[in-house]
C-alpha cells in the first residue's frame, strides 16, 4: 500500500503528487483518465500580481518562481511570460447573467439599454486594474493600446502576465510523475468512509468530483460548469495571432469586465440557474481555446452538463464581436466541472472528523497557487506542523491565519 493516495489527476493532484514524491513518500495517483480535468482546457492564466487576501497574497506573488522551480526539477511544463489583453467597448452593456438556457431566453447582455450604465462600471474597473498591477508592474508593463480594426475597433489594456500551456502541460505532467515515481493508476474511487480509507493518508484532489467521494464538505465548495471552444490546430491560430496587431502569439486575451468571478461570488443567493459568457481567447498547443461560458446551479451538486447550443451561439456571437471569424471558427464546444469556492480561501488542509483524509479544492487563480500549497500541503502531510499552520484549513470556517 502507498504511503499516500491522491485523489484525481489534474491540476492540484499531480502539483501535491509530485511534492510529496518529492519528500520521499510513495505516492498512488487514482484517476479515471478519460479526459474531464478542467486543467487540461484551461486558459491557464497566472495572475501573479493580481493579489488576494492575507497570507495568500504572498503565494500568488511567488507562482512565477514556483513556476521556474517545477521546470528546473521536472523539465517543461509549458510555463512561459506572456502578455495579458484586457479588452473592452465603450459600448459594452454593463454585466448580467442569463438564465437557464431551455428555462428562458431573456437575455441583458448586449441590450442597448443597459449599455449607459455599463460606462461608470468600465472605468471603475479599469482604474482598479491598473492600481493594482502597477503595485507590481513598471510603468512600461501596464499600457492602454490605442483601439485596433483588428479587434473590431476595441479597446484594450496591456500587462504583464504569466501562463501555463494547458495542452503542453496535459503531455508533461505524466512523464514528470512517471520520473518522480509517482504511480499512476486509472480508476474512478468510489465514496470514503471514516475510518476505512484506502490509505495511511488520502488526498482529495478529484476538482468537481471532491463531494462525491465525501459528501460533508463545506457548503461553499461549488461547482460550475465551463464551456469552451477548442480548435486543435489550423492556419487561423497562427496567422490570428501573430497577424492581429501588437497580439504576441503567446498572449491570452479576456475581456475587461470578466463575469465569471462575479456569478461565482453570487452562488450561494442563486434561486435558478444563471450562466455569462466571456469572449477571450488563449494559445493552446498550435491551436487556440476561445471563449469561457460559465453555468452555476443553486445548490453544491454538480448535476449533468447543461444544454450546450444556448452556450455556445452565446459564446460565438460575444468572439464575433472582437472578429467576425472567431465566432465561426470550426471549432468545439466543451463543457467541464470546475470546483470553486463561492467564499473564503481555497479548502486545503485535513478534512474534520476523518484522520488522514486531505482536501485540496476550491482554489480561485489555481494556477497561480497550486504550485506552492501543493509544497505546504505535502510538508503538512509530511508532518510538519508549521505548515499545517499555514494552510488555510478544509474546514466551513475559514481559519483565522487566512483573515
Ligand atoms: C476554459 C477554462 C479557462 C480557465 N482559465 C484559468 C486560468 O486562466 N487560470 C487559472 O488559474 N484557472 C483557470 N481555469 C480553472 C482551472 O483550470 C481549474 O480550476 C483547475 O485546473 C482545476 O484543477 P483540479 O486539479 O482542481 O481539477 P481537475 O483539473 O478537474 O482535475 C480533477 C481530476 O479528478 C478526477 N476525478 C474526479 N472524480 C474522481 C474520482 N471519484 N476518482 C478518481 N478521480 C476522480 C477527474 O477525472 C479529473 O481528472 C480555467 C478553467 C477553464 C475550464
Amino acid at each position: 500500500m502507498a504511503d499516500v493516495l491522491v485523489i484525481g489527476a489534474g491540476l492540484t493532484g499531480s502539483l501535491v503528487a509530485l511534492e510529496l514524491a518529492q519528500r520521499g513518500a510513495e505516492v498512488e495517483l487514482l484517476d479515471p483518465g478519460q479526459g474531464d480535468a478542467a486543467t487540461a482546457l484551461s486558459y491557464g492564466g497566472v495572475p501573479w500580481w493580481a493579489g488576494a487576501s492575507g497570507p495568500m497574497n504572498e503565494l500568488m506573488a511567488s507562482a512565477p518562481a514556483a513556476w521556474r522551480q517545477l521546470e528546473q526539477r521536472h523539465g517543461p511544463l509549458g510555463w512561459s511570460p506572456c502578455s495579458l489583453r484586457l479588452h473592452w467597448s465603450d459600448a459594452d452593456p454593463e454585466p448580467a447573467a442569463l438564465a437557464e438556457p431551455a428555462a428562458e431566453t431573456d437575455r441583458a447582455v448586449g441590450d442597448p439599454a443597459s449599455a449607459a450604465g455599463g460606462s461608470a462600471v468600465l472605468e471603475q474597473t479599469l482604474a482598479g486594474v491598473e492600481a493594482l498591477a502597477r503595485r507590481h508592474l513598471g510603468a512600461d508593463q501596464v499600457e492602454r493600446l490605442a483601439p485596433s480594426p483588428a479587434f473590431g475597433g476595441r479597446r484594450m489594456l496591456r500587462l504583464e502576465y504569466g501562463r501555463v500551456d494547458s495542452c503542453r502541460l496535459a503531455l508533461t505532467l505524466p512523464l514528470a510523475l512517471e520520473r518522480a515515481g509517482v504511480r499512476r493508476r486509472r480508476g474512478r474511487c468510489g465514496p470514503l468512509q471514516a475510518g476505512a480509507l484506502p490509505a495511511r493518508q488520502v488526498v482529495l484532489a478529484a476538482g468537481a468530483g471532491c463531494r462525491a467521494l465525501w459528501p460533508a464538505l463545506p457548503d461553499r465548495l461549488r461547482v460550475s460548469w465551463a464551456g469552451v471552444l477548442r480548435f486543435e490546430a489550423g492556419p487561423l491560430s497562427r496567422e490570428w495571432l501573430s497577424g492581429s496587431a501588437s497580439f504576441g502569439p503567446n498572449d491570452i486575451l479576456m475581456p475587461l469586465l470578466a463575469q465569471r468571478q462575479a456569478l461565482e461570488q453570487r452562488a450561494d443567493q442563486l434561486q435558478r440557474p444563471e450562466w455569462i459568457v466571456d469572449a477571450g481567447l488563449a494559445p493552446w498547443g498550435e491551436g487556440l481555446l476561445l471563449g469561457q461560458s460559465s453555468l452555476i446551479r443553486p445548490g453544491s451538486c454538480c448535476g449533468a452538463p447543461p444544454e450546450a447550443p444556448p452556450l455556445e451561439l452565446e459564446l460565438r456571437q460575444a468572439l464575433g464581436r472582437i472578429d467576425p471569424r472567431l465566432g465561426q471558427l470550426a471549432a468545439s464546444f466543451v463543457q467541464l466541472p470546475v470546483s470553486f469556492c463561492s467564499s473564503g480561501p481555497p479548502l486545503v488542509g485535513p478534512v474534520a472528523g476523518a484522520p488522514g483524509l486531505w482536501l485540496f479544492a476550491g482554489l480561485s487563480g489555481p494556477f497561480a497557487l497550486a504550485p506552492a500549497l501543493a509544497v505546504l500541503l505535502a510538508e503538512a502531510i509530511s508532518g510538519e506542523r508549521r505548515a499545517l499552520e499555514r494552510l488555510p484549513g478544509a474546514s466551513t470556517q475559514p481559519s483565522s491565519s487566512w483573515g
